[in-house]
């Protein structure tokens, strides 16, 4: 498919200070656009000026939540800039779009599309070690009806946002809220996609955790409450002194490309890496015998994330002293020097 190209009159500026870019805030140029309808499928692909979109009252996003997202980044090393991984993004977008009833996208053409995207907008990636370009593709439900059923027109999206740096002072410990009253998903629900409904639903147990002088909130699972799966935006890890563990993809969990490529790497090196079912009490009675070495979140944002200290009704747990651990401190650094390319990471990785 072809992509149009409407040039802007003017271009904005910059923002030059990359540690006060934040997260999210700030849009470039230019924005990537392609419509669906019944009639044509998946059809006018276009690279505009980013501006407002005009939508119906009545558009069925509005309503019911059809709607998935995607997030990755661009880094920039010199006039390098690599994308990581980004076909396993859009692998993931049709999977979340089968679960929310979009229509599959052509995972290869979209690959190729946010490269030009980027291409066009590389002056925008921060030359920075820490702060990288923001890539958020997303698909909203269109038609403008008010009938609980799957839309038949949809439009895709990719907007770019440079962010500053997660972590301003180096790599930081956070403190972890187990979540015992609410939940964010079961199994059969929406939890292994990327659909807004999601996140929605989390941001009361997260602002009672900000509340109480937590960071994030690590989720149960919703039948048994008893077995982990993932903190707000990451999957999790446990170290102890035989192998690393994190919970398996057990039909409520995002399937994370950082938690992916963590395991891929540990394996390669040799280490015993296990998905499996992980309950609270194992990890509560695992401290108590002093074999929790590390926990550990990963995710795009963050890349890696120590966790310093587990709060579960009302037992507090301090990890390796609530300091940053070497596994942690090991993979923060390989997986960040693959992504801006200081290193050659394993085939595919580095587009
Ligand atoms: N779980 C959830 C709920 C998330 O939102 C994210 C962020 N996409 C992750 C895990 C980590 O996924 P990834 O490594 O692909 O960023």
């Amino acid at each position: 498919m072809n992509i149009k190209f409407e040039e802007r009159e003017e271009l904005k500026e910059k923002i030059k200070d990359v540690n006060n870019l934040g997260f999210g805030q700030y849009f470039t140029d230019y924005m990537f656009l392609m419509n669906y309808d019944e009639d044509t499928g998946w059809h006018d692909a276009r690279i505009v000026p980013y501006d407002n979109i005009s939508l119906p009252p009545s558009a069925m996003c509005l309503h019911y939540g059809q709607t998935i997202f995607e997030g990755l980044k661009a880094y920039r090393n010199g006039d390098k800039v690599f994308l990581f991984r980004p076909d396993e993004n859009f692998k993931r977008m049709n999977r979340s779009n089968d679960r929310l009833c979009i229509p599959p996208i052509d995972e290869e053409f979209m690959v190729e599309a946010l490269k030009k995207l980027i291409d066009l907008e590389r002056d925008w990636i921060p030359d920075s070690k820490e702060a990288s370009l923001y890539i958020r593709p997303f698909v909203i439900a269109i038609d403008p009806k008010l009938g609980v059923h799957p839309s038949g027109s949809y439009l895709l999206m990719i907007i770019l946002s440079p962010s500053g740096p997660y972590y301003k002072d180096g790599l930081a410990p956070i403190k972890i809220y187990v979540e015992d009253k609410y939940v964010r998903t079961v199994k059969g629900g929406l939890g292994t996609a990327k659909a807004g409904g999601n996140y929605a639903a989390s941001l009361k147990s997260q602002v009672e955790a900000e509340e109480k002088g937590f960071s994030q909130v690590l989720w149960i699972d919703g039948v048994n409450r008893k077995y982990i799966e993932e903190v707000g935006s990451m999957n999790i890890f446990f170290v102890t002194e035989d192998e690393i563990m994190t919970p398996e993809l057990s039909g409520s969990i995002l399937p994370g490309i950082t938690r992916k490529s963590i395991i891929e790497l540990l394996k390669s090196e040799g280490k015993k890496v296990v998905e499996r079912r992980i309950s609270i009490e194992e990890i509560l009675t695992l401290h108590k015998e002093g074999k929790l070495l590390e926990i550990f979140g990963t995710g795009t944002a963050a890349v890696i994330s120590p966790v310093g200290e587990l709060f579960y009704e009302g037992t507090e747990i301090i990890v390796n002293n609530g300091e940053i651990g070497e596994i942690s401190n090991y993979l923060y650094n390989e997986l960040t020097d693959i992504q801006w390319g200081r290193k050659k990471g394993p085939e595919g990785w580095q587009v």
